[in-house]
């Protein structure tokens, strides 16, 4: 009887046994999965850069859902959870992100590291300044600043993780690639036009223009929701009669009322410039991305432009 009871508690014991090894034996598994980089990004551009180096080695998570504009975003408290938690951080700063400067002064916890693209770009980049007198944020519409921005991450992954330099560095070569290729197109593609100057839905375009040589008027200011004042809608409107424009710029996120106003007016076609601040959740359904967008701004500005 004896004997009995020892070999079912015996059994009993070994069952336990086998159950907590098995339940033990997948907490190395769940801690790989943890060890990913945690990475938190603050709008899509830069999400795209950090998958595109990170690869299976990161998780990567955008505040900014698809189809919402970043410019007047506001970070949920699970966000800022998630923040605090995350490896690093990375958002573009100057006026762009309007939560960065709460978020900076006030005491929610901290990633181990925070990427400030303006303030990482400042000290090897001319910088353009707006009608405001602060740092214009939309430099990521320009292919040479996003290399820069490619570093600064490649960078960043090598100081989290620098067993895989050889890995992040492989990476963002390829993507630099993949830039210059972009870049190469917009110059030839914009070399020889009829027209210099486009009008745009909001100030986001500057850096694009300076980089290959055209100006951009924005009806808007450097956030969509700046709307225009009607004397500065007729200025917008006369300039577009003077100068033979024929096209009207219109985003994908910020509504497009005002494009459509200028574009009646004056008996123009709209047609869309996308500022790639956020994608819509058709963009992200059909695989678009960030470097097939800005192919599809230059097959429309060379419309716009009447380029060869
Ligand atoms: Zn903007």
């Amino acid at each position: 009887m004896i004997n009995r009871k020892l070999i079912l508690v015996t059994v009993i014991l070994s069952v336990v046994f086998v159950a907590v090894f098995l339940l033990s034996s997948r907490v190395p598994q769940r801690g790989a999965q943890s060890k990913r980089i945690q990475i938190v990004t603050s709008f899509y551009p830069l999400s795209h850069i950090v998958k595109g180096i990170g690869g299976n080695l990161v998780d990567v998570r955008n505040l900014v859902p698809a189809g919402v504009e970043p410019h007047d975003f506001e970070p949920s408290s699970r966000d800022l959870v998630e923040i605090g938690n995350a490896d690093a951080i990375l958002y573009n700063g100057g006026v762009f992100e309007s939560w960065v400067n709460k978020w900076e002064k006030g005491n929610s916890p901290r990633p181990k590291q925070k990427i400030n693209m303006t303030e990482s770009l400042i000290s090897n980049e001319t910088m353009l300044i707006t009608r405001d007198g602060v740092v214009d944020p939309h430099f990521w519409l320009d292919p040479i600043i996003m290399k820069k921005e490619t570093e600064i991450v490649r960078d960043m992954f090598i100081k989290i993780d620098p067993l895989h330099r050889d890995l992040f560095t492989d990476n963002a070569n390829r993507y630099i690639g993949t830039l210059s290729l972009l870049d190469e197109r917009f110059r030839v593609g914009l070399s020889s036009c009829d027209l210099s100057e486009v009008v745009v839905l909001h100030e986001a375009y500057n850096y694009l223009a300076r980089q290959y040589n055209f100006t951009a008027t924005s009806i808007s200011g450097i956030s969509p929701d700046e709307e225009p004042s009607m004397k500065e809608l007729a200025r917008i409107i006369s300039l577009v009669r003077a100068k033979g424009i024929q096209h009207i710029f219109a985003e994908t996120v910020a509504s497009p009322k005002f494009s459509e106003l200028v574009a009646r007016e004056v008996g123009a076609t709209v047609l869309v410039l996308n500022p790639i601040e956020s994608l819509t959740p058709d963009e992200v359904q059909s695989g678009q991305d960030y470097i097939s967008i800005m192919e599809n701004n230059l097959n429309n500005l060379r419309i716009a432009m009447q380029c060869n």
